[in-house]
Protein backbone atom coordinates (compact mmCIF):
# COMPACT_ATOMS: atom_id res chain seq x y z
CA UNK A 1 0.00 0.00 0.00
CA UNK A 2 3.04 2.46 -0.65
CA UNK A 3 4.47 3.71 -3.69
CA UNK A 4 7.78 5.79 -4.13
CA UNK A 5 9.68 7.66 -7.00
CA UNK A 6 12.56 5.28 -7.48
CA UNK A 7 10.76 1.71 -7.71
CA UNK A 8 14.24 0.16 -7.53
CA UNK A 9 14.26 1.26 -3.52
CA UNK A 10 11.48 -0.85 -2.66
CA UNK A 11 8.15 -0.17 -0.97
CA UNK A 12 8.89 2.78 1.64
CA UNK A 13 8.12 1.65 5.16
CA UNK A 14 7.29 3.77 8.48
CA UNK A 15 10.84 3.07 9.48
CA UNK A 16 11.88 5.24 6.15
CA UNK A 17 9.87 8.34 7.04
CA UNK A 18 11.38 8.13 10.42
CA UNK A 19 14.86 8.27 9.37
CA UNK A 20 13.69 10.79 6.89
CA UNK A 21 12.35 12.85 9.59
CA UNK A 22 15.50 12.31 11.84
CA UNK A 23 17.63 13.75 9.02
CA UNK A 24 15.61 16.94 8.63
CA UNK A 25 16.93 19.67 10.21
CA UNK A 26 13.51 22.05 9.81
CA UNK A 27 10.58 20.05 9.48
CA UNK A 28 6.98 22.21 8.39
CA UNK A 29 3.68 19.69 8.94
CA UNK A 30 1.00 19.72 6.82
CA UNK A 31 -2.30 18.67 8.36
CA UNK A 32 -5.62 18.53 6.65
CA UNK A 33 -8.67 16.03 7.62
CA UNK A 34 -7.22 12.81 7.72
CA UNK A 35 -5.76 13.44 10.66
CA UNK A 36 -9.05 14.40 12.80
CA UNK A 37 -10.64 11.54 11.08
CA UNK A 38 -8.49 9.31 13.49
CA UNK A 39 -10.48 11.88 16.45
CA UNK A 40 -13.52 11.05 15.06
CA UNK A 41 -14.13 14.41 13.11
CA UNK A 42 -15.71 13.75 9.83
CA UNK A 43 -13.99 14.69 6.62
CA UNK A 44 -16.09 17.36 5.39
CA UNK A 45 -15.86 16.72 2.21
CA UNK A 46 -16.38 13.45 1.82
CA UNK A 47 -19.45 11.46 1.02
CA UNK A 48 -21.41 11.46 4.03
CA UNK A 49 -19.49 14.57 5.36
CA UNK A 50 -21.20 17.48 6.68
CA UNK A 51 -21.39 19.70 3.19
CA UNK A 52 -23.44 16.44 1.88
CA UNK A 53 -25.87 16.70 5.11
CA UNK A 54 -26.39 20.17 5.07
CA UNK A 55 -26.29 23.16 2.69
CA UNK A 56 -22.42 25.57 3.53
CA UNK A 57 -23.15 28.96 4.32
CA UNK A 58 -21.93 31.54 2.23
CA UNK A 59 -19.92 34.13 3.90
CA UNK A 60 -21.48 36.84 2.13
CA UNK A 61 -25.14 35.93 3.18
CA UNK A 62 -23.89 35.47 6.42
CA UNK A 63 -22.95 38.97 6.52
CA UNK A 64 -26.53 40.30 4.87
CA UNK A 65 -29.08 38.19 6.55
CA UNK A 66 -29.99 37.74 10.22
CA UNK A 67 -32.06 34.58 9.12
CA UNK A 68 -29.21 32.88 8.06
CA UNK A 69 -26.47 34.52 10.95
CA UNK A 70 -29.49 32.94 13.04
CA UNK A 71 -28.72 29.34 11.13
CA UNK A 72 -25.72 29.35 11.35
CA UNK A 73 -25.72 29.98 15.12
CA UNK A 74 -27.97 27.31 16.15
CA UNK A 75 -25.82 24.90 14.37
CA UNK A 76 -22.69 26.52 15.76
CA UNK A 77 -24.30 25.89 19.20
CA UNK A 78 -25.27 22.40 18.55
CA UNK A 79 -22.03 21.54 17.45
CA UNK A 80 -23.70 19.77 14.27
CA UNK A 81 -20.39 19.97 12.91
CA UNK A 82 -18.98 17.92 14.70
CA UNK A 83 -15.77 20.07 14.86
CA UNK A 84 -15.53 20.78 18.70
CA UNK A 85 -15.25 18.63 21.68
CA UNK A 86 -13.49 16.31 20.31
CA UNK A 87 -9.90 14.82 22.00
CA UNK A 88 -6.57 14.69 19.91
CA UNK A 89 -5.27 11.23 18.73
CA UNK A 90 -2.45 9.88 18.58
CA UNK A 91 -1.60 11.47 15.34
CA UNK A 92 -1.59 14.88 16.70
CA UNK A 93 0.45 13.73 19.87
CA UNK A 94 3.37 12.51 17.19
CA UNK A 95 3.36 16.06 15.87
CA UNK A 96 3.38 17.84 19.12
CA UNK A 97 6.64 15.90 19.91
CA UNK A 98 7.94 17.30 16.60
CA UNK A 99 7.47 20.62 17.64
CA UNK A 100 8.69 19.97 20.91
CA UNK A 101 12.21 18.48 20.27
CA UNK A 102 12.41 21.55 18.41
CA UNK A 103 12.29 18.89 15.23
CA UNK A 104 8.96 21.04 13.22
CA UNK A 105 8.74 24.75 13.29
CA UNK A 106 5.18 24.74 12.82
CA UNK A 107 2.22 22.93 11.60
CA UNK A 108 -0.02 24.53 8.53
CA UNK A 109 -3.74 22.78 8.83
CA UNK A 110 -6.50 22.62 6.91
CA UNK A 111 -8.33 21.93 10.10
CA UNK A 112 -10.73 24.19 12.12
CA UNK A 113 -10.65 22.13 15.25
CA UNK A 114 -8.24 23.12 17.42
CA UNK A 115 -6.51 19.65 18.29
CA UNK A 116 -2.90 20.48 18.08
CA UNK A 117 -3.38 23.51 20.45
CA UNK A 118 -5.26 20.81 22.39
CA UNK A 119 -2.64 18.16 21.91
CA UNK A 120 -0.01 20.62 23.20
CA UNK A 121 1.37 22.92 20.52
CA UNK A 122 1.69 26.74 21.47
CA UNK A 123 -0.92 28.36 19.38
CA UNK A 124 1.62 30.57 17.44
CA UNK A 125 3.09 27.63 15.83
CA UNK A 126 0.03 26.53 14.08
CA UNK A 127 -1.05 28.31 10.95
CA UNK A 128 -5.02 27.96 10.40
CA UNK A 129 -5.40 28.35 6.51
CA UNK A 130 -9.32 27.92 7.47
CA UNK A 131 -9.86 29.18 11.03
CA UNK A 132 -10.73 27.87 14.27
CA UNK A 133 -14.40 26.58 14.92
CA UNK A 134 -13.77 26.59 18.81
CA UNK A 135 -14.26 30.47 19.51
CA UNK A 136 -15.85 33.42 17.19
CA UNK A 137 -14.57 36.64 15.93
CA UNK A 138 -15.79 40.33 15.74
CA UNK A 139 -16.19 40.58 11.75
CA UNK A 140 -15.55 44.72 12.81
CA UNK A 141 -12.83 44.76 15.56
CA UNK A 142 -11.70 41.75 15.24
CA UNK A 143 -12.52 40.93 19.15
CA UNK A 144 -12.41 37.19 20.27
CA UNK A 145 -15.85 36.12 22.07
CA UNK A 146 -15.68 32.52 23.38
CA UNK A 147 -18.79 30.21 22.08
CA UNK A 148 -19.89 29.33 25.56
CA UNK A 149 -20.66 33.00 26.49
CA UNK A 150 -22.22 33.65 23.33
CA UNK A 151 -23.83 30.56 23.92
CA UNK A 152 -25.79 31.47 27.25
CA UNK A 153 -26.36 34.80 25.86
CA UNK A 154 -28.19 33.71 22.75
CA UNK A 155 -30.15 31.13 24.73
CA UNK A 156 -30.92 33.52 27.42
CA UNK A 157 -31.74 36.49 24.91
CA UNK A 158 -32.84 35.28 21.87
CA UNK A 159 -30.51 37.93 20.01
CA UNK A 160 -27.80 37.41 17.39
CA UNK A 161 -24.42 37.06 19.13
CA UNK A 162 -22.73 40.89 18.69
CA UNK A 163 -19.41 42.20 19.46
CA UNK A 164 -19.36 43.37 23.27
CA UNK A 165 -17.36 46.20 22.10
CA UNK A 166 -18.41 47.99 19.26
CA UNK A 167 -21.38 45.60 18.47
CA UNK A 168 -20.35 44.49 15.29
CA UNK A 169 -21.29 41.41 13.67
CA UNK A 170 -19.59 38.16 15.56
CA UNK A 171 -18.86 35.04 13.64
CA UNK A 172 -17.29 31.85 14.93
CA UNK A 173 -13.36 31.81 13.66
CA UNK A 174 -13.53 29.99 10.83
CA UNK A 175 -12.93 30.84 6.73
CA UNK A 176 -16.48 30.37 5.59
CA UNK A 177 -17.28 29.59 1.89
CA UNK A 178 -16.78 32.84 -0.43
CA UNK A 179 -14.50 34.53 2.45
CA UNK A 180 -10.91 35.16 1.37
CA UNK A 181 -7.79 32.99 2.71
CA UNK A 182 -6.94 34.89 5.33
CA UNK A 183 -3.41 37.33 4.72
CA UNK A 184 -1.70 36.64 7.64
CA UNK A 185 -1.39 32.82 8.22
CA UNK A 186 -0.99 32.59 4.44
CA UNK A 187 1.91 34.90 4.50
CA UNK A 188 3.30 32.84 7.50
CA UNK A 189 2.66 29.40 5.90
CA UNK A 190 4.40 30.40 2.71
CA UNK A 191 7.51 31.66 4.73
CA UNK A 192 7.47 28.69 6.99
CA UNK A 193 7.30 26.49 3.69
CA UNK A 194 10.48 28.12 2.39
CA UNK A 195 12.33 27.82 5.36
CA UNK A 196 11.81 24.10 5.74
CA UNK A 197 14.03 21.33 4.55
CA UNK A 198 11.02 18.27 5.06
CA UNK A 199 7.53 19.57 4.14
CA UNK A 200 5.42 16.51 6.08
CA UNK A 201 1.64 16.03 4.61
CA UNK A 202 -0.59 14.32 7.11
CA UNK A 203 -4.22 13.60 5.96
CA UNK A 204 -4.68 15.34 3.52
CA UNK A 205 -5.65 15.02 0.06
CA UNK A 206 -4.20 18.27 -1.22
CA UNK A 207 -6.91 19.27 -3.58
CA UNK A 208 -7.95 22.54 -1.85
CA UNK A 209 -6.16 25.24 -3.71
CA UNK A 210 -4.51 27.51 -3.03
CA UNK A 211 -3.42 25.16 0.04
CA UNK A 212 -2.16 22.69 -1.69
CA UNK A 213 0.29 25.05 -3.53
CA UNK A 214 2.88 24.70 0.03
CA UNK A 215 4.23 21.12 -1.01
CA UNK A 216 5.05 22.07 -4.42
CA UNK A 217 6.41 25.39 -3.20
CA UNK A 218 8.79 23.12 -0.53
CA UNK A 219 9.80 20.58 -3.30
CA UNK A 220 10.93 23.46 -5.66
CA UNK A 221 12.17 25.39 -2.96
CA UNK A 222 14.32 22.04 -2.35
CA UNK A 223 13.22 20.41 0.71
CA UNK A 224 12.29 16.86 0.37
CA UNK A 225 8.75 16.17 0.61
CA UNK A 226 6.38 12.97 2.31
CA UNK A 227 3.19 12.61 2.55
CA UNK A 228 0.93 9.93 4.24
CA UNK A 229 -2.19 9.34 3.31
CA UNK A 230 -4.81 6.86 3.12
CA UNK A 231 -5.56 7.72 -0.20
CA UNK A 232 -3.59 8.84 -3.10
CA UNK A 233 -3.18 11.92 -3.92
CA UNK A 234 -2.47 14.32 -6.97
CA UNK A 235 1.49 15.12 -5.22
CA UNK A 236 2.40 11.54 -4.84
CA UNK A 237 4.19 11.63 -8.13
CA UNK A 238 6.28 14.73 -6.88
CA UNK A 239 7.08 13.38 -3.02
CA UNK A 240 10.17 11.60 -2.09
CA UNK A 241 8.36 9.16 0.27
CA UNK A 242 4.53 8.20 -0.01
CA UNK A 243 2.33 6.22 3.23
CA UNK A 244 -0.83 5.26 2.08
CA UNK A 245 -1.78 4.46 5.56
CA UNK A 246 -3.03 5.62 8.84
CA UNK A 247 -1.24 8.42 10.66
CA UNK A 248 -1.28 7.39 14.00
CA UNK A 249 0.40 4.30 13.67
CA UNK A 250 2.96 5.76 11.65
CA UNK A 251 3.60 8.85 13.92
CA UNK A 252 4.09 6.68 16.54
CA UNK A 253 6.83 4.68 14.67
CA UNK A 254 7.63 7.77 12.60
CA UNK A 255 8.55 10.32 15.71
CA UNK A 256 8.37 7.88 18.78
CA UNK A 257 8.26 9.47 22.31
CA UNK A 258 11.86 9.17 23.88
ZN1 LIG B 1 -16.11 44.36 17.66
Amino acid sequence: MASRADPTQGDPTRGDLGRMIADARRIVVFTGAGISTESGIPDFRSPGGVWSKMKPIYFQDFVASEEKRREAWDRAFAGRAGWVGREPNVGHMGVARLIHSGKASSVITQNVDNLHQASGVPARQVIELHGNASYATCLECGERHELEDLKTLYQATGDLPACRLCDGIVKTATISFGQAMPAGPMARAEEETLACDLFLVLGSSLVVYPAAGFPILAKRNGARLAIVNREPTELDPYADLVLHDEIGPVMTEAAPAN
